[in-house]
């Protein structure tokens, strides 16, 4: 292993922040810039939150400049909902491209002007042969491949095919432009790669204007170097294209110079980060759309409830590393939890109701009583929640035949109600088939507030809510989509597909604040986890999605490396 091997000890601390710095100090260039580049076919996961933040965030940290450049290269696969969904998950995500917004298509012109400019160099030709044939003459990685038998032709040849390709006089695939570098180079890349292909398909920007497309490889690097992009950062799989995108940038008489740098991609256990399988996983119907909570999508997490700072407070304790690793998802919800519990207002919500008559409350009557918006923090404030005679508490916080280390509710016990008073189970009510329908309690008067003035102790305090007040909900529960930590690994995506990844409670019961807030904050459902309301939601019928629980179980790991878990 080297330095760059590992994600550096000091976070926001790297071996491309270290280039960046020595840029810098040697005056290389004036100002920094870089630039984020999706491919309109898809939207945006976790996995890109790693390029947006290490993109924008060097701007940010360097006082340059980060571009949002769609690659808009391949129309068959993209649409204007993609652009307009990545622009909304950037922004989300907390960054802004200010004036700087860029597609690659915007340069279709020029980079046409430079791939006749390559020809009459004599270092670009037409060719003939069909993507078979091109393919069968590429070689292997121990054979050197052929040259094609119209590697040779004229400029004018050349030019001439080449306009006639833009004009549109052959059918897709019919010919393409290819550099002229040399059939027989170590790196297969190098080996005379296609510049330009024939696609008769209509173009979300540029209409029908164009029928031939440049490919990543001839749009990429140009673009760059349009833009003044200085540091041109891709992930690993680039690294083998990267003599290419310094063979065009030395062949064409380009504004700037920019340099291509590759990190290890985000790769998170149990998730899958590739656009193409999360495209079938919408279009095959395994989930509600790209905002499916489940999705490791950034409109999905938005969804889920999953905060922005959260996302790049996770990307930054990941780092930025040169070698290919898998990070433990649990990081990633160590770092939701984190945010959100210092973040997120608390309330009470019953997921499975069990009701309580409480037998000495005066019928008829009902208080309010105060409870804490935020047990750190004081500012978060106050505020008041109904109480009457008959509640309802979560249906796990009773046994009617408790073993040992049950310390809920059960018959005989005395419990405390949070914010309330203390209770004692009397008598249990079942149905005629011996399930527990209802449960007779008393109070304790003296105990307001939750605590009794003899200084009795109780065992446990279980969350409730007001039977006539609280508010219907349904209650969306996500599970891991995938049963593997490498789905896919079998062959077959969808057969690790976790046929529990989603459960809905449909009768769970809220606070009543929850129904009059309208703001998109998350909350904390006390003793349950993080929940955030989901569109879905009407006046009459509130729906959450629960963002996470409330068990970490990656910082006990922490405390205890013995057990292993030590990222970070
Ligand atoms: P696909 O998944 O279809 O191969 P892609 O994820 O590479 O495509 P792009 O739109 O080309 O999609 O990605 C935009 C930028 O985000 C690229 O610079 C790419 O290197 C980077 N990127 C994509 N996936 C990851 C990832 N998992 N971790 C870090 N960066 C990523
Ligand atoms: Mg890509």
């Amino acid at each position: 292993m080297t330095d760059n091997d590992k994600p550096s000890a000091e976070p926001g601390r790297d071996f491309i922040r270290d280039i960046v710095e020595a840029d810098i100090a040697a005056q290389r260039y004036a100002e920094i810039v870089t630039r984020f580049p999706p491919e309109p076919n898809g939207y945006l996961h976790i996995g890109h939150a790693k390029s947006i933040c290490l993109n924008f965030g060097l701007a940010q940290e360097f006082g340059g400049r980060c571009h949002l450049r769609f690659d808009d290269t391949n129309p068959t696969k993209e649409e204007q909902e993609y652009i307009d969904a990545i622009k909304r998950d950037v922004h989300w995500l907390g960054f802004d491209w200010g004036e700087h917004l860029h597609f690659a298509s915007d340069y279709f012109e020029q980079l046409y002007a430079w791939a006749e400019h390559l020809i009459r160099r004599g270092d670009a030709y037409v060719d003939d042969s069909s993507i078979d044939e091109i393919r069968a003459m590429r070689g292997t990685l121990t054979e050197p491949g052929r040259n094609s038998p119209y590697r040779d032709r004229t400029v004018d040849e050349n030019l001439d095919l080449l306009r006639r390709m833009r004009a549109g006089e052959f059918p897709n695939g019919a010919r393409v432009l290819r550099a002229r570098i040399d059939m027989s180079a170590g790196n297969m890349t190098m080996r005379d790669p296609v510049l330009y292909r024939i696609l008769h398909a209509a173009h979300p920007r540029t209409g029908t204007a164009w029928c031939i497309y440049p490919t990543y490889d001839f749009a990429h690097g140009q673009s760059d170097a349009i833009e003044g992009v200085t540091h041109s950062l891709c992930t690993l799989e680039f690294e083998d294209h990267r003599p290419l995108y310094d063979w065009l940038l030395d062949h064409l008489p380009v504004p700037s110079r920019p340099r291509q740098y590759e990190f290890a991609r985000l790769n998170i256990g149990f998730a899958v980060l590739s656009k193409r399988v999360l495209t079938d996983l919408v279009r095959q119907g395994h989930v509600a759309g790209w905002d499916d909570p489940r999705m490791p999508t950034l409109a999905g997490l938005r969804r889920r409830g999953i905060p922005p700072e959260a996302i790049r407070d996770f990307v930054r304790r990941v780092g930025v590393a040169r070698a290919n690793s898998v990070v433990d998802i649990a990081m990633f919800d160590h770092a939701v939890r984190e945010f959100l519990n210092k973040n997120a207002a608390r309330r009470m919500a019953v997921l499975n109701p069990l009701r309580i008559v409480i037998e000495n409350y005066p019928e008829g009557t009902s208080e309010e009583l105060e409870a804490i918006n935020h047990p750190e923090n004081p500012d978060a404030g106050t505020r008041r929640i109904p109480f009457g005679r008959e509640i309802y508490v979560e249906r796990d916080d009773f046994m009617e035949d408790p073993p040992k280390k049950f310390y809920r509710l059960s018959p005989g016990r005395e419990v405390r109600l949070r914010y309330a008073y203390m209770i004692t189970c009397r008598e249990v009510v079942k149905d005629a088939s011996g399930a527990v329908v209802e449960l007779r309690c008393t109070y304790d008067p003296a105990t307001r507030g939750g605590n009794a003035p003899d200084g009795r102790k109780v065992q446990a305090t279980l969350h409730w809510v007001a039977a006539a007040e609280s508010v219907p909900a349904e209650i969306r529960v996500y599970n891991q989509l995938f049963l593997r930590p490498d789905p896919g690994a079998g062959g077959d995506y969808a057969a690790d597909l976790n046929p529990q990844s989603l459960e809905i409670l449909a009768s769970c019961r809220v606070e009543p604040s929850l129904a009059t807030e309208n703001s998109a904050a998350p909350v904390q459902f006390e003793r349950q986890g993080y929940f955030y309301r989901d569109p879905d939601s009407s006046p009459g019928r509130l729906v959450f999605n629960r963002t996470i629980g409330l068990r970490d179980s990656y910082a006990k790991a922490r405390a205890s490396p013995a057990k292993g878990g030590g990222h970070g």
